[in-house]
């Protein structure tokens, strides 16, 4: 399913309409696009033993990092993106944790 556009056409016409400023909605927009990146630092992560470059991991399979695992939602191409087992944040396309999963 290709990725829905914060900022459809019809949102952007009601929210013209409603005469609320339009920075409002870019800055609603940004904030919803970009999540904060998962600190591998933290209990969550230390528990997967994520790591923001699987190179530095000694558990990581050669060439195995969240860019290429069934679990990243970030685009295409993306340097970092959503991932399922870290709801709110954001991994690096880099990264790695021990729920890496191959793309079917
Ligand atoms: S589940 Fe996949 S995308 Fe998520 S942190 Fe682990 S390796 Fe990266």
């Amino acid at each position: 399913m290709p990725p829905v556009h914060p900022l459809s056409r019809r949102r952007l016409l009601r929210h013209l309409l409603s005469g609320v400023p339009l920075a409002s909605l870019f800055t609603r927009a940004a904030r919803a696009a970009e999540a904060p990146l998962l600190a591998p630092d933290s209990p969550e992560a230390k528990a997967l033993a994520y790591v923001a470059d699987a190179r530095s991991s000694k558990e990581a399979a050669a060439g195995n990092h969240c860019g290429d695992c069934a679990l990243y939602q970030g685009p295409s191409g993306s340097t970092r993106g959503p991932c399922q087992i870290f709801a709110g944040k954001d991994v690096q396309s880099a990264g790695w944790c021990r729920s890496w999963a191959p793309q079917m």
